[in-house]
Formats: C-alpha cells, structure tokens, sequence
C-alpha cells in the first residue's frame, strides 16, 4: 500500500454507512417482504433503478432479465471497476416470523439476496455523494436470477463486463460473526454440474422378469458404481462430491417399468477435474446400463466453472476491509463446494468474491442459508456497503 493520506477514510466510509442505516434496512426489509423468484425480479429491479436514478446515476435496466446496472462517472472513463450483487429469492416458505416476512407465499429471501442489493445500493449512494473526487469509474451491477446459475451468465452475454477492468461481489454468511469478512486466493467455491439420467429398458410383469429388461436393477448398480469415481478415481486430497438427489422409476410393485429417471449434481474446485469427471461418468454409465441390457440417455450440463478468486485482487480486499473491520477480523476463507455464478465474472475478470459475516446475535436464530428461518444480522448491511465503498474509492485512488 502506498503511503498517501486519503481524502477519505476509513472513518468517513464507516460514518456514512452507518448514517445510512435506516435507509438500508428499510430497503432491506422492503425487498424481504416482495421476494421474487429467479428472473421475475421485475418490482426489485424497479426499485433498484428507481433508487440509483436518485442518486444521479446513469442506469441501464432489462439486461439479461431484470438486471440493471447503474455508471458512477469519475474523472476518467478507466479503470472501470465493478462491483455485483445478486437480486433473486428462493422458491420456499418463510417460517421466521419476522414483522416483515415475505408476502409472496412460497418465495422467501433465503439466501440473503435482499441484503446484497441492499448493500450495493448503499455503497452506491456513499460512492456517489463523492463522485467528483473520483478518479475513475464505478458501475453497479443488480444481477439476476443468481439461484438457477443463469443471471451471470445472460448479463455477461450482454456485454455488462466487457469494458470492465476489474469485479469484486460479496456473499452474507450465517455462521460468520458479524463484523468479520472472510476471503482466499484461488478456488473458493465449487463448480456446478447438473446430470439427467434416462436408463430405458422393457417393462412387464414384476413376476415375470426374464421376459422384461429392468431398468430399475440396472440404476442401483449405475448409482453404487457413480460413487467409485470419487473414492477410486480422484486424488484424495482434491474435494469433489456427486451426489444423486432424484430417483424416479415405476407406479407399482408388480410391475417392471420401461425407464428410470436419475438426477444429479458434481461439484469440484478444479476445472480439469470438472471435465474429466464428466468424460467417466458418461463412460461408467454407458457401460453399466449395457451390462445389464438397458440403452441409456445422459444430458451433462456445466452449469458454473468453480469460483476461483485472483490473487492480486484478494489483496485489495484484505487491505480495504482491513481498513472497516480491523485486521484481526479479516480471516482465511474455507473452500466449500456450493456453488456461485460470480464465477462467470471471474474467469473474464480480475476479481475477488468475498463472505461477509452476518450471524445473528442469539444462538437459537442461526439457520443456514436456503433454511426457511434463515436470517442475518442486519448491521452487516451497512458494513458492506462501507467494505465495498472502501475497496474502490482505495483502489482507484491507486492506493492499492
Ligand atoms: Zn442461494
Ligand atoms: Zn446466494
């Protein structure tokens, strides 16, 4: 770090977040209470625009879905930075009881998708009430339908990055204190692959088996067998899961149905590996199911690479976040495999996604993520947006 005297600083970036703290949790809560489903985030992309436009940023909606993105004009167009939030919610019924629980039934903010928006719009409005100080330029991107892995992915097909230097996200995380920030280099998160089976054999009379090929009998030896590639064919020291989350097959318990239908997910850290893993189980399944007479239909979908984040830009967020939370509560992110389309970003981008602490302060209201009572501690939501103000006011100020 440069040793130059900021014009703001840390204190300033924490003071405004903090004097934003009503706004922020009133948009919070407002988005809490009329959740949207993955791209149906037309009300939350509205909002979103209409709160920008506010701030007399230049706004661009409908990208990708019901993205929008929102350009902070400093002094030169270069480097642009970016900084992405997720909007969507989840299909679940919300059991917090909350005074400002979700009213659309079924659909409920269960991944903290509320709290990234909130949190951008506020680093949004503190960046802006210094736009002229800014050596550079900011844009703000309001990402769609994050869940079904498909916003990140549309948005940058519409070119949303393309003039773009550098990205940065964040994500809420349940079992961090609040105040603390987690981050590592290299691969954070998993990747995503989705797998649908169809294993086809000849149905007919359960008593009868000889005359039938059983399709059933040849998915349990397909799904025993999927699991030997992890324990016999990977590292031990590489993390990877398959998991089969869906078996479908028969309406009877007399009778052998024509077809099986198996679904489910591959996650790993490492690209090769992503690929070599979906190569043997194409082979391992083909062959099983003709071992046991049955003909076979496999549909692989790379859904998301795995998040790996770059060195360089790890730094910047250390330092800057440093800068809000202190040193000591800036800690060495663990590897998990869920999965998270931010990696899109990252592999055209320099950039870094970072956990942001926001557990709850009694014991009994830690949920996980995606838990129909999840919740946060709602004074993360300033502290993001002050971490992220941070991180770009030091880093187009060339002080990282
Ligand atoms: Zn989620
Ligand atoms: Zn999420």
């Amino acid at each position: 770090m440069k040793e130059v005297a900021l014009l703001y600083d840390a204190d300033y970036f924490l003071g405004r977040s903090q004097n934003l703290y009503n706004y922020l949790t009133s948009i919070y809560r407002d988005l809490h209470q009329f959740p949207e489903l993955s791209f149906q985030e037309k009300r939350t992309s509205s909002k979103v625009a209409e709160e920008l436009k506010k701030m007399g940023i230049e706004v661009k909606e409908k990208i990708g879905g019901y993205g929008v993105i929102g350009n902070l004009k400093g002094a030169k167009e270069k480097p642009l930075i970016a900084l992405r939030a997720d909007m969507d919610a989840l299909p679940i019924h919300e059991e917090t009881n909350l005074p400002f629980s979700s009213q659309h039934r079924g659909i409920m903010h269960a991944c903290g998708h509320d709290a990234h928006t909130a949190i951008l719009l506020g680093t949004a409005q503190i960046l802006s009430e210094i736009k002229d100080q800014l050596s550079s330029s900011v844009r703000f991107i309001f990402q769609p339908a994050e869940e079904v892995n498909e916003g990140a992915k549309a948005m940058i097909s519409e070119g949303v990055v393309d003039e773009v230097d550098e990205i940065y996200g964040l994500h809420n995380l349940p079992i961090l204190e609040t105040g603390k920030v987690a981050v590592k280099s290299g691969a954070m998160m998993g990747s995503v692959d989705k797998i649908e089976i169809s294993v086809i054999g000849n149905g007919g009379h359960g008593a009868i088996p000889d005359m039938s090929i059983d399709p059933i009998v040849a998915s349990s030896a397909i799904i025993q067998g999927i699991q030997s590639i992890v324990s016999r064919e990977i590292s031990p020291f590489e993390p990877v899961v398959i998991t089969i989350g869906s078996i479908h097959g028969g309406s009877s318990y007399n009778v052998i149905p024509n077809e099986v239908k198996i679904e489910g997910t591959v996650r790993t850290l490492n690209l090769q590996t992503q690929r070599k893993i979906e190569g043997r189980l194409r082979e391992l399944i083909e062959n099983v199911a003709k071992s046991y007479r049955c003909s076979v239909k496999i549909k692989h979908i790379n859904m998301v690479p795995p998040l790996v984040n770059w060195e360089d830009n790890v730094d910047c967020v250390k330092k800057a976040a440093s800068q809000i939370v202190g040193e000591n509560n800036c800690m060495e992110a663990q590897p998990v495999l869920a999965g998270e389309d931010f990696s899109l970003y990252l592999q055209r981008k320099p950039g870094a996604f970072f956990w942001l602490g926001c557990k709850p302060k009694k014991e009994e209201e830690v949920f996980g993520l995606h838990h129909p009572k999840y919740r946060i501690d709602e004074s993360c939501i300033p502290l993001g947006s002050a971490i992220l103000a941070m991180l770009v006011y030091m880093r187009i100020s060339e002080i990282l």
